[in-house]
């Protein structure tokens, strides 16, 4: 990756819009990722690394969408009319000529509508006039038919050979289901990237030990690998660092070893906040070393780009080779030796503020993922906000009530470390950085979580 534009290059703390902005810019620069096949089965969540297209006319046939006759719209003007019912058409099935002036075919919905018939009629708009043994079955239509009526075009829906799916697309429901009607059994992705995850804290201690009275659970390691597989990508999570710099930097270094590193803990302005300045001994480059917002002020955004000799480091070092670095999967090869990474602000829903603000959408380019907005809506606000100017406020909330409704209201919340109130919360509201208070009964931005 090459030098970031101009307006990056003074590290400092930038307004939420403008971190935006680095980040957006950062992600255009990173290269795609390599590719591999897997099978469709496996592919929810994996971004195309080419396209699919469609391997023959959607719909193939002009398809009917109800259950009904066709006929012939011309025959059906003037209602009520009776045709001559000369066959019946179900799903997959044919008929074996034209029609004719004054017929009708039974069809059923997804059937392919005869040549000659132009419209469907639907079978509640018909009565049905049993046949004799002289006389064919009859029909009576009761409602007049537009050409077209409840028939889709053969290739409206997307022509032989058209990309539907272009490359970068990250595959939901939806695009699976497209892949699979196009008949991709197997589909070409990019590789997952891998994000290193490293908490910092002498305070800390692993989730499954009986922590001292003063020491805390390691809950962020848990939280973002949680939201780095979420985003489609593996987490790698290394053991705790401590504050100490010579640790910190080789537990730093091993993270160096996947395609982005996130720290948490250590970048505030505390005593034994030390990541920046191991980091720095590192010759980072720095692009935002805080942002105008809360929580997650604190936020660090950089880059290290190591060197086959080690250098970009204060003492040449190698990875840790007993971290799981994939072989062949170096980002040494991968991204030329450059290594994005954020420190996060230590408490728990800074971490994963600032995650779903900054560090996925690094994580979306360097899955090979065209940018993805993000995930915001409007809804009414239920109780006042109270707040100061300066930051833009992401606060967890509860979005409630229907699709028509949608309402919002903040948790009560003792501040970014409160792991409790944020598992009430399924979403954060977002107030703007020159909003001092909004009213209950506003219409406020929402946005969605990870
Ligand atoms: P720091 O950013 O290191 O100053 O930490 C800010 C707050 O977050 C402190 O209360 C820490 O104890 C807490 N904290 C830091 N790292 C973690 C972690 N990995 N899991 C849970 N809490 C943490
Ligand atoms: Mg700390």
């Amino acid at each position: 990756m090459g030098a970031m534009p101009t307006a990056s290059q003074s590290a400092g703390v930038v307004s939420f819009e403008q971190a935006q902005g680095i980040v957006r810019e950062y992600c255009r620069r990173i290269p795609a990722p390599l590719a591999q096949e897997i099978t469709l089965m496996n592919a929810l969540g994996r971004v195309l690394a080419e396209p699919v297209r469609a391997d023959r006319d959607f719909p193939p046939f002009p398809r009917s969408t109800r259950d009904g006759f066709a006929v012939r719209a011309a025959d059906v003007v003037k209602v009520p009319a009776v045709l001559r019912v000369v066959g019946l058409i179900k799903a997959g099935g044919s008929f074996d000529r034209k029609l004719a002036a004054g017929e009708a075919v039974e069809i059923m919905t997804g059937a392919a509508v005869p040549a000659g018939a132009d419209a469907v009629v639907m079978l509640e708009q018909t009565a049905p006039r049993e046949g004799t043994a002289r006389e064919a079955s009859q029909v009576e239509v009761l409602k007049p038919a537009a050409a077209g009526e409840n028939v889709v075009a053969a290739g409206s829906e997307a022509k032989a050979g058209q990309e539907i799916l272009p490359r970068g697309t990250r595959l939901s429901p939806a695009q699976i289901a497209m892949a699979a009607g196009a008949g991709q059994a197997r589909v070409k992705v990019f590789a997952r990237p891998r994000i290193a995850i490293l908490s910092t804290g002498d305070e800390l201690v692993e989730v499954a030990e009986t922590p001292g009275p003063m020491q805390i659970r390691n809950s962020n390691s848990y939280s973002l690998s949680a939201q780095v597989e979420a985003a489609g990508a593996e987490p790698m999570r290394l053991p705790i660092a401590p504050d100490e710099p010579r640790k910190l930097a080789d537990l730093v270094h091993a993270g160096l070893s996947a395609d982005m590193l996130l720290v948490s803990g250590g970048v505030s302005m505390g005593k034994f906040d030390l990541v920046e300045a191991v980091l720095k001994n590192m010759n980072a480059e720095f692009f935002f070393t805080g942002a105008q917002i809360q929580p997650g002020r604190p936020v660090v955004f950089g880059q290290v780009t190591l060197s086959s000799e080690g250098k970009g480091f204060s003492e040449a070092r190698k990875p840790l080779d007993n971290m799981g670095t994939h072989p062949g999967q170096h980002p040494l090869k991968r991204f030329g030796g450059t290594i994005p990474f954020f420190g996060l602000p230590g408490n728990p829903i800074s971490a994963m503020v600032c995650f779903d603000l900054f560090a996925r959408a690094i994580l979306d380019a360097l899955s090979g993922s065209a940018p993805q907005r993000l995930p915001a809506a409007r809804a009414r606000l239920k109780k006042d906000i109270k707040t100061r100017t300066g930051l833009t406020r992401f606060l967890p909330a509860v979005l409630q009530g229907g699709i028509f409704d949608p309402e919002v209201e903040a948790v009560v919340w003792q501040g970014s470390g409160d792991l409790a109130a944020s598992a009430q919360a399924n979403c954060y509201v977002v107030v703007p950085a020159d909003r001092d208070s909004i009213a209950a009964g506003e219409m406020v931005s929402v946005l969605m979580r990870s």
